[in-house]
């Protein structure tokens, strides 16, 4: 059987929490071999890293995701360097910038699903105004920059989020090209600015929406990507493929994502297997 890796999977989250370690072992049995689950704050950084020392197959990724920007401290860079440090944490992320959903802003949701009760108590009633915005803006800019600051000098490579900001998160990003490489996760922009990304070292990944039948734009995207530069992955428990699609999402439905790529690039399942293993291993060095 081929075997795959999720590298972007919120095994943290409370929907996991009834049936970890079931979620673990279908993954298994689908031949996925390793899930890298990734930090949204550092809470949620501490909570991957105890799961990776709790199942040999699990690594994480530790950072503070754009959408929680507001709730982030001043500095985050002495508590992430801390936390870096573990030998199975083999990125920094997810970071990047969030223009879509921005607290205050109607179409405001949290990052992450367990805090929503608490989230939705602080925000009801937050005016939306112009000023807000913009500092909301420059609050992820300050955190992003921080934990590129701590990528580069840890030598870990970035899990990058970026939605609706894909110029900006690009121009914060380039600087650091040759010292840190960033992977562009769910990617679903354009072939061009796939090659952007690729252009300064970086990679993208992919996720269940190659299945959907609206997903046409990133099966043509795949298409136009080399097999040596982009890695699968689930974001689970969102964005399940088909035939999944609506329900929680969980790391053994790599499978179906690898099924639907291997017949976009008319490839074996084996050769992705090869392909997509290796670009995760030279990426995540400390992936083992
Ligand atoms: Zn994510």
């Amino acid at each position: 059987m081929a075997s795959f890796y999720d590298t972007h999977a919120h095994l943290d989250y409370p929907d996991y929490a009834k049936d970890m370690t079931e979620v673990i072992t279908r993954a298994q049995a689908a031949g996925i071999t390793r899930i890298i689950s990734i930090g949204t704050d550092l809470e949620s950084s501490m909570h991957a890293i105890k799961l990776a020392e709790r199942f040999e197959c699990v690594f994480a990724a530790v950072g503070w995701h754009p959408s929680n920007a507001h709730e982030a401290p001043d500095d985050i860079r002495e508590p992430l360097r801390k936390l870096a440090k573990h030998p199975k944490v083999v990125a920094i992320g997810e970071i990047g910038l969030d223009y879509h959903r921005r607290p205050g802003g109607s179409v405001s949701e949290p990052a992450r699903k367990g805090d929503s009760a608490k989230r939705a108590g602080s925000e009801t009633g937050a005016p939306d105004t112009a000023a807000d915005d913009a500092r909301n803006k420059q609050k992820q800019a300050e955190i992003f920059q921080q934990q590129l600051e701590v990528a580069s000098e840890t030598g870990l490579n970035c899990v990058i989020h970026q939605r609706d900001s894909f110029d900006d998160t690009f121009a914060q990003l380039k600087p650091f090209a040759g010292k840190v490489r960033g992977v562009f996760h769910c990617f679903g922009e354009s072939a061009d600015r796939m090659r952007r990304v690729l252009d300064i070292g970086s990679l993208v990944s992919f996720t269940g929406i190659v299945t959907f039948k609206n997903g046409q734009n990133v099966r043509d995207i795949v298409a136009a990507t080399p097999l040596d530069k982009f890695m699968l992955e689930t974001d689970c428990p969102y964005l399940a493929p088909v035939p999944y699609r609506g329900k929680r999402c969980e790391p053994a439905y790599v499978m179906e994502i690898s099924k639907t790529i291997a017949q976009v690039k008319s490839c074996s399942l084996e050769e992705l297997s090869a392909a997509t293993c290796k670009t995760a291993a030279e990426f995540f060095p400390k992936l083992k």
